[in-house]
């Protein structure tokens, strides 16, 4: 009668681990595609990264839209490029 007491402890225990494992199973799951509905997805139009260019005369690293161009090469700002075509 002893052991039949513990044998059902035992029992009982397994299965609040085993629904308890689930549940966490579960959870994560869900938690996992919310993350993934969550994402906003622009299929086909990735955004462009911006071109980098080095400055000829500094060395300083800047977007191209935003460099002079020279004809060495692309400037961080005119004076750069004064600096350094003339
Ligand atoms: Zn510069």
């Amino acid at each position: 009668m002893k052991y039949l007491l513990v044998l059902a402890v035992v029992l009982v225990a397994f299965y609040i681990w085993r629904t308890n494992r689930e549940r966490a199973w579960e959870e994560a799951v869900a938690k996992e595609s919310q993350r993934h509905a969550a994402k906003p997805r622009h299929p086909g139009q990735p955004a462009p990264p911006a071109q980098m260019v080095v400055c000829h005369h500094c060395g300083l690293h800047l977007p191209r839209a935003e460099s002079v161009e020279g004809s060495l090469g692309h400037y961080c700002s005119p004076e750069h490029r004064r600096l350094s075509d003339s």
